[in-house]
């Protein structure tokens, strides 16, 4: 199970994603969800995932569309990404993920490493969507780079009823704590496997074993030993094994426990 991948851009890299999530399956892949990146992505998606009803689809705009676009990210206030274009944006996935049933509104959150738009626009579109997901009782993937306070400070905020997933957990113990109080889960990427992460593997062991997940993040943050290559929802493997010798508890164990969260998460 991989709670995090994008096969749109994995698609557009020249991935036969068809034949790679077959092959996955084949060799008991037990799915995951396909996390949405923009406004219109949402139909090309469902397309590419049609044959995967294990592959969970969520549809949401990411902070990078706060901005200008991601060749240019620009952090002053005259952006020329007008808020009404991102409100005419939100009105367009409103209506996507509508009319494809979408039951997961993500990836949505904060990133000011790469400084998308504005701080002011990226919470302005944050926030939107909290009370979209709010508004149709669906779970969030929340993504937070660089911007553990404000992303708190969001989630304490917006309370929802199913709660989400912190992707690709970046070892914030305040953030930990925050998303824990609001039921939602902690999800690590591959970045688990770095030689340099001892801080992750330590936080890591503080997280209820009840609400613990993995993701890939494919077709990037590739884990060891694959780093240089694209990535895939089968190198998830990589990062349980890991986790596994961290946490000190047999590898199908681990994996069958965090099947469990995930079917807790999606309510099946
Ligand atoms: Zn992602």
């Amino acid at each position: 199970m991989d709670s995090h991948f994008h096969t749109q851009v994995m698609h557009d890299k020249g991935v036969d994603t068809n034949a790679l999530l077959s092959a996955l399956f084949e060799n008991g892949f037990k799915g995951g969800i396909d996390a949405g990146c923009t406004h219109d992505d949402i139909e090309s998606r469902v397309g590419l995932l049609k044959d995967f009803p294990l592959v969970h689809v969520a549809a949401a705009m990411g902070p990078w569309e706060a901005g200008a676009n991601e060749e240019t990210p620009i952090d002053v206030e005259e952006d020329f990404k007008t808020i009404e274009t991102i409100q005419a944006q939100l009105d367009v996935l409103k209506s996507n993920i509508a009319a494809h049933r979408i039951g997961i509104i993500g990836e949505i959150g904060l990133d000011y490493y790469w400084k998308y738009g504005t701080r002011k626009k990226q919470i302005f579109l944050f926030e939107e969507q909290m009370k979209l997901a709010s508004s149709i009782g669906a779970p969030v993937l929340i993504h937070d780079r660089d911007a553990d306070a404000d992303t708190i400070d969001v989630i304490g905020r917006f309370p929802l009823e199913r709660g989400g997933i912190i992707h690709c957990f970046d070892g914030c113990i305040d953030l930990m704590h925050a998303a824990l109080d609001n039921g939602y889960y902690i999800s690590f990427a591959g970045n688990l496997t770095f030689k340099s992460n001892a801080a992750l593997r330590e936080a890591l062991k503080k997280v209820p074993l009840d609400r613990l997940l993995f993701e890939t993040d494919s077709p990037y943050l590739t884990p060891v030993p694959h780093r240089g290559k694209p990535n895939n929802p089968g190198f998830v493997l990589h990062t349980y094994e890991c986790a596994s010798q961290v946490l000190n508890i047999p590898l199908e164990r681990l994996k069958e426990l965090v099947l469990e969260n995930f079917r807790r998460f999606l309510c099946v």
